[in-house]
């Protein structure tokens, strides 16, 4: 192997997936929407890296773990916020795909714009914007890595090991994009229950 030619992909992604198993289970919305960007702009690049898209054996693939473990942190910040369609939906949404409740709790922020502290509805109001960007750029993370499992299995020098690797990659894909459309659904649904003067 030739390690000189080989990009660093995998070492920002270690460091990424360690922060993800290290995360206290009390957590402020900014440590979520940081370790999140950082999934997503880690992604793109590895999704555009061309050592990274070339084999299974590439670091590539650690990337729908990665995305998976955003999910509960995602949860836990809507339920800081309240947003949910209606009580309960959250949770029986969630139990479709058989997901234990988030293990995290995530305490909401102070948001203050020059000497002006952002109230409850307006902080609301922000976090939901700032979710459904993360949300969208998760999705079409999850999208990207799709293209790049499907003509991996396609190529033909593909050994056993690999082939299985890549089936559980995709797998763990699919169950990611329809946890986010869920989370999508309860956002929009949200939208028509925020009230805008409390
Ligand atoms: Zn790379």
């Amino acid at each position: 192997m030739n390690f000189e030619s080989s990009c660093q992909c995998s070492i920002e992604a270690l460091k990424i997936l360690s922060e993800l198993q290290n995360v206290h289970a009390v957590v402020n919305v900014e440590t979520i929407l940081d370790l999140i960007h950082r999934v997503c702009a880690q992604g793109n690049s590895m999704v555009q890296c061309k050592d990274c898209t070339k084999t299974p054996q590439s670091s590539i693939v650690a990337l729908p773990a990665l995305s998976e473990k955003c999910l509960p942190l995602l949860e836990a910040l809507c339920s800081a916020y309240d947003i949910s369609t209606q009580p309960g939906f959250f949770d029986s949404a969630m139990l479709a795909f058989e997901q234990p409740p988030s293990p995290f709790i995530c305490i909401r922020s102070k948001v203050i714009m020059g000497k002006t502290e952002l109230d409850e509805g307006e902080s609301r109001l922000l976090v939901r914007t700032v979710l459904g960007r993360s949300l969208m750029r998760l999705v079409q993370l999850m999208e990207g890595l799709k293209g790049i499992f499907l003509v991996m299995s396609k190529s033909s020098q593909m050994s056993h090991n690999s082939t299985s690797t890549l089936r559980a990659c995709e797998l763990s894909v699919e169950t990611t994009i329809s946890r986010l459309a869920v989370l999508m659904q309860i956002l929009e649904g949200d939208g028509d229950h925020v009230p805008l003067l409390n």
